[in-house]
């Protein structure tokens, strides 16, 4: 079994998270994928803006309709600074002789050899970038073991969660860059007003 573990603040979730799972699904022939809401990312110096609980509820919302994509709340639960390698381990324990493989975008490449405890992560799972709009595409560090390391092909979509955060505060909708569901929920709730 081949699981694919997409991790982000999802705050909120957007149609670039969701082009990223669509691809590493098709080219890694994934059987499922966990979307991972973190509490805290240890890169980030800004805590996420909506509460771990409207960020799983958007979550679950965008999976809607994906039967083999499946929300994820052990970082939440956890509730500290989440840290993927602790993540793949408590996966790995989990479903043992599933093959992991975690998903990423082209931004997190140079920077994934400063991440926690990075090669714990890939002696527990590989790692598959997608390219993502705005983002050069960069060579694998040195550092990373390339056989582990699966570079996705794909449309780069220039989406985040910040020009969604940003189009919101400005009164304008977001419904181009999430699904509906989301959009809805966010006016519904008042999130990202300011
Ligand atoms: P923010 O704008 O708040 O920094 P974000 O849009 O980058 O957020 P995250 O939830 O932090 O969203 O991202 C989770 C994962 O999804 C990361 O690996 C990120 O690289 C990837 N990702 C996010 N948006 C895209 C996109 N448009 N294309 C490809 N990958 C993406």
């Amino acid at each position: 079994m081949r699981i694919g573990l997409l991790g982000g603040s999802f705050d909120p979730p957007h149609n670039g998270h969701l082009h990223l799972a669509r691809i590493a699904s098709q080219a890694l022939d994934l059987d499922s994928i966990l979307f991972i809401p973190c509490y805290r990312q240890p890169l980030k110096t800004e805590a996420p803006h909506a509460s771990g609980f409207h960020r799983a509820a958007m979550v679950a919302l965008a999976l809607s309709g994906h039967r083999r994509w499946l929300l994820e709340n052990l970082e939440l639960e956890r509730g500290e600074v989440s840290y993927t390698a602790d993540t793949v381990e408590a996966l790995g324990t989990r479903f043992p002789g599933a093959r992991l493989v975690l998903l990423v975008g082209a931004d997190a490449l140079a920077a994934f050899p400063r991440w926690h405890r990075f090669r714990d992560i890939l002696a527990a799972a590989d790692l598959a970038v997608a390219p993502r709009g705005g983002v050069e595409s960069a060579p694998v560090p040195r550092s990373l073991p390339s056989s582990r390391v699966h570079l996705l092909k794909g449309e780069p979509l220039t989406v985040s969660s910040t020009l969604i955060r940003q189009t919101v505060a400005a009164g304008r909708t977001a419904g181009h860059m999430t699904p509906r569901c989301v959009a809805a929920y966010i006016r519904k709730e008042g999130l990202y007003r300011e």
